[in-house]
């Protein structure tokens, strides 16, 4: 069975990269009647940040990526949160030392950094593996007895990784196909800290094998730790689970990778929900916030290095699921659009209901209080077609609520002329009288008393829009008559002819 996990640090908020992965990995499951794993790697405790897994959580479900095992779901493979799991690492970084796979190591970071920096000064990086392994203080370089004594003592001390010297690994990425590692450029990673807590790699790792995960769908940024978890596969003699590497997500650019501090600068959201960073006493934009759909969000991510291959764009998330395929993932970084997020977000404003959407719209907008919703429905299904946002209906149908507190000067000159208070004083004349006040009733009279006195269609047309909008743009002014009813109108007539 298919078991694929989520394993996001609480390190800050999710960035709209991390919901992509997140979005990846549950489709993949979903599409192959698998699960969905979320599991907190908290192990570094020096990053922890105070609501970033509330905030993880409540992401996920603002997006509809359901979990199917997690933090507050067991699945029988708990606990999920890395901090609560603190104990079953020891055991295998133990099992890593007994197998000569990892060592103690016990430099201290002065010596570490005298060593870099000696490096440094011949031009050369230094690496702790191999290479330098035994001019440095740890039980490969050690006597036993010494060993022995260190620890007895209580030094402080860390467990790496005893990565072979000069072999060539053959790794598989679905994403990248076969990738080609010499082993003497890793350097022996820590794998257990002095703090008492394992590193991502060995908690990853571990808590990979004993999830039962088949398949590893993460950020390209993981791709140089390959090697390493591979090897620690092997050193423990699991099976390892199958990789999938998703490509970078780039600025608007196209040049570098998009960074959080990018939203502030090109004025959008990279995170889903508003965050609050209370370290910089700064807020970081979301996408629930600025106003986009969630399902269009959704669909907006799958195609950041995913396409289906057709021309079709718009997808829901049981569509995504269905057509979704690792295969059909790229290698190359995707562009990061947001006038392509616009689009995909006024795409799905013509799907939702008129109902729902003036539910919204009379939540955010003060002079909609106490407003039929059912009026206020007809409106939205007037003019949502133009929109992009909720927030762009006031502008579009403010008329419709309230009369033009104000009319547009070029659109006054246009239409205001010679003769146009006389023609207005007529049309009242014209509407005054129609009884049942419909679309068509107005149409009719008001067309046919035109063309009889072959007045000009511009010429009625024209003042009767700045009159009832307060503008030469709209809706069809027979419909916006009808909504807002006969004394509206000749109120609003009324107001431009004085
Ligand atoms: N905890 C890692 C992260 O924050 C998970 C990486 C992985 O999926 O292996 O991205």
């Amino acid at each position: 069975k298919v078991r694929v996990r989520f394993a996001p640090s609480p390190t800050g908020p999710l960035h709209i990269g991390g919901v992509r992965t997140a979005l990846f990995n549950y489709l993949f499951a979903k599409k192959h009647g698998g699960d969905f794993i979320l599991r907190v790697e908290d192990t570094d405790q020096n990053r922890f940040v105070e609501g970033a897994e509330a905030y993880i959580t409540e992401a996920l479900s603002w997006c509809g990526i359901t979990v199917d095992e997690g933090t507050m779901k067991d699945g029988g493979f708990g606990p999920y949160k890395q901090s609560e799991r603190k104990h079953l690492y020891r055991e295998y970084a133990d099992i890593l030392l007994e197998k000569g796979h990892a060592y103690y190591a016990f430099d201290t970071a002065e010596t570490l950094d005298a060593h870099r920096k000696d490096h440094e000064a011949n031009g050369k990086t230094f690496i702790y593996n191999w290479h330098n392994r035994l001019k440095l203080s740890n039980s490969l370089s050690l006597t036993q007895d010494e060993v022995n004594a260190k620890l007895e003592a209580g030094e402080a001390y860390v467990i790496r990784f005893k990565s072979p010297e000069d072999e060539i690994l053959n790794l598989k990425d679905i994403v990248r196909g076969d990738v080609e590692v010499n082993t003497n450029v890793l350097d022996d990673k820590v794998l257990f800290k002095s703090d008492g807590m394992p590193t991502y790699h060995l908690a990853n790792i571990v808590d990979d094998h004993l999830m039962e995960i088949t398949h590893v769908i993460r950020g390209e940024e993981w791709l140089p730790s390959l090697a390493l978890h591979y090897l620690l596969y092997r050193s423990f003699e699991w099976e390892a689970p199958e990789f999938a590497h998703l490509p970078l997500i780039l600025r608007p650019t196209g040049k570098g990778k998009l960074s959080k501090r990018d939203g502030a600068k090109f004025g959008f959201p990279v995170f889903p929900l508003e965050w609050n960073d209370q370290k910089g006493d700064e807020t970081f934009k979301g996408f629930r916030e600025e106003g986009y759909f969630n399902d269009a969000m959704i669909n907006f991510l799958a195609f950041l290095g995913w396409n289906p291959g057709t021309e079709q764009e718009i997808f829901s998330l049981d569509e995504l699921i269905e057509t979704f395929e690792l295969e059909r993932i790229n290698k190359a970084g995707a562009r990061f659009d947001i006038d392509k997020m616009k689009w995909f977000n006024q795409q799905y404003m013509q799907l939702q209901s008129d109902e729902s959407l003036a539910e919204a719209f009379q939540k955010s907008q003060a002079e909609l209080v106490g407003i039929d919703v059912n009026y206020i429905a007809l409106v939205v299904g007037m003019i949502k077609e133009r929109a992009t946002f909720v927030s762009d209906f006031w502008n579009l149908s403010h008329f419709f609520f309230v009369e033009p507190q104000e009319y547009d000067e070029k659109a006054s000159k246009k239409a205001l002329k010679e003769g146009t208070s006389e023609i207005l004083q007529q049309l009242i004349q014209i509407v005054e009288p129609i009884e049942d006040f419909t679309v068509e009733n107005l149409q009719t009279d008001i067309k046919g008393w035109i063309t009889s006195n072959e007045i000009g269609f511009g010429k009625v047309m024209q003042p009767l829009r700045l009159a009832l909008v307060g503008a030469l743009q709209g809706p069809d002014l027979f419909q916006i008559m009808f909504m807002i009813g006969k004394q509206e109108t000749i109120k609003r007539i009324q107001k431009v002819v004085e």
